[in-house]
């Protein structure tokens, strides 16, 4: 853990369990009540004495020292991450790769954060803004992309001059205490940025605390729900990333060489296991065979092993609840009517020794099923066939997810049209999990509220002050309200 300028072991470990070997590979940390409030106090101090007064052009350029440090070492973190949470290389090292991208686009913004002036009704008054930082964030991210999370929360934290204490998930804790020991590492001041580790007794210590200002958090809705709870207690800010279970929807008139592969992308990528999944592939009934066909065929070669070899598609599931829930809710769903068109089990492929869950590909599933409407988080893709347009609209909202959605379609009227009436965070048309630094990114119903990323994510991490100064040489009337 990094607590101020200390690296510390604590004073117990539990062991990481690597999901492709499924054996122990990493020793890490487990807070107890008092490395929480070592935590806060090292982040209270640091934003109450250094960060404070550290200038945005500075705060910028220590962002983008860090950022480097990053780049430099995206091999190393990229093999961490993989050998911690199972997910492929490929995808990894991309995350790494945003993670520093993310911090130099924040890093833009930390000299600029102007406020406005307010013309006036009255005279001789003159109104401005100024935004603030919260103070001391407590982080909190999940286990499957736990740098990538992190990536979302830390630069914009840190432009606006916040001082944060993270606590990753307890099955993927590696490479945000590597990526704290390089904020030292770069010049950070000790205390702008602290890592606890350990499971959700820690989560409640922190998000209880008496002394955060602001919490952002991911993770499930459910855990969502508790945190917020814990927030109101104290009244602070909380910004909430949950789960989501995303319309998938293929129009008659898309690309359908394109569509099959992004909602292969929208599914199989990361085995399923990402907050955006195109978990419910509605597809217009016309093309539902040809469709269903083609995937099949394109989910049954998807190349299952070694997430650190380079040219496998998918890797193991990363922990084993969560490989025992995923087959759970396959059975459920079969014996709920769903049909199985390809997958559908734990893998036997040679070779593999890890939770490896079949790419599993669903048909003949209604919307009151448990399968269309709760997040498997994992490789498993359930597809329902629709009439018409109002029709993928009713299904698609037919959710209590609002993260994101997805429409394949050639006709830009209908994309525009569809898009009015999907409540989703995050619409992409012709595409799916895509994702950039500048895009604002967060949900709608039970998949949360607030944003991550782009210009809005600024505002999670600020309040705005207002002042008035009357210059006029007025008295006022004590007893009536001045407007
Ligand atoms: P989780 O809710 O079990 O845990 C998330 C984090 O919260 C972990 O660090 C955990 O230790 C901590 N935690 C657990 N109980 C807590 C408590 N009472 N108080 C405070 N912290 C607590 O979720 P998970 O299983 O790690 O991750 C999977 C979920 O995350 C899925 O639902 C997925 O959709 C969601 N997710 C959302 C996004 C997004 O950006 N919307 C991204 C990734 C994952």
């Amino acid at each position: 853990m990094v607590i101020g300028a200390n690296i510390t072991e604590g004073s117990s470990q539990r062991e990481s369990i690597n999901p492709f070997t499924c054996s122990p590979w990493a020793t890490i940390p487990e807070s107890d009540k008092s490395d929480v409030d070592r935590a806060v106090a090292a982040a209270r101090e640091a934003f109450c004495t250094t960060w404070a007064a550290v200038p945005g052009a500075e705060r910028a350029r220590l962002m983008n020292r860090l950022a480097g440090a990053i780049e430099d070492d995206t091999r190393r973190l990229s093999e961490l991450e993989t050998t911690d949470n199972g997910k492929v290389i490929r995808e990894t090292r991309n995350q790494v790769r945003f993670a520093a991208r993310n911090l130099r686009f924040f890093a833009g913004y930390a000299d600029k954060l102007d406020g406005r002036t307010i013309p006036m009704d009255r005279p001789g008054t003159f109104d401005f803004t100024v935004r603030r930082p919260h103070g001391v964030a407590a982080l909190i991210t999940a286990w499957n992309s736990p740098i990538a999370l992190l990536a979302n929360k830390l630069p914009p934290a840190l432009a606006t001059g916040n001082t944060v204490v993270i606590k990753p998930s307890e099955h993927a804790s590696v490479t945000t205490c590597e990526l704290a020991r390089l904020a030292l590492d770069v010049g950070l001041p000790p205390g702008v940025v602290n890592v606890i580790t350990g499971g959700s007794e820690v989560g409640e210590w922190l998000t209880r605390h008496y002394d955060i200002d602001k919490i952002s958090f991911t993770g499930g809705s459910s855990t969502g729900i508790r945190v917020a709870q814990n927030a109101a207690t104290r009244m602070i800010p909380v910004s909430l990333e949950l789960g989501g279970k995303s319309p998938n929807i293929i129009f008659e008139d898309a690309d359908l060489e394109k569509a099959v592969v992004g909602a292969i992308a929208g599914i199989f990528g990361a085995a399923g296991q990402t907050c955006i999944a195109g978990s419910r592939l509605l597809v217009h009934q016309s093309i539902y065979d040809d469709v269903l066909q083609k995937l099949s065929a394109r989910a049954s070669a998807i190349r299952l092993g070694n997430p650190l070899l380079e040219d496998t598609e998918m890797g193991p599931v990363a922990n084993s609840a969560q490989f025992t829930r995923i087959l759970s809710m396959i059975e459920t769903g079969v014996s709920d009517g769903a049909r199985i068109v390809t997958g559908g089990s734990a893998s036997n492929r040679p070779g593999l020794s890890g939770s490896f869950v079949d790419p599993t590909i669903l048909a003949d599933v209604s919307q009151d099923m448990q399968l269309a409407n709760e997040e498997v988080f994992g490789p498993v893709l359930c597809v329902l066939p629709f009439e018409d347009e109002n029709d993928a609209i009713r299904i698609a909202n037919a959710t209590r997810y609002g993260l994101a959605a997805g429409i394949w379609t050639r006709d830009i009227s209908r994309a525009l049209r569809v898009t009015d009436k999907l409540a989703a965070g995050t619409i992409w048309v012709n595409t799916y999990r895509a994702t950039a630094a500048q895009a604002p990114f967060g949900g709608v119903k039970a998949s949360g509220y607030g944003r991550e990323r782009g210009y809005e994510a600024l505002a999670e991490y600020t309040y705005v002050q207002n002042t008035m100064i009357d210059y006029s040489d007025e008295i006022r009337d004590p007893f009536s309200i001045r407007v």
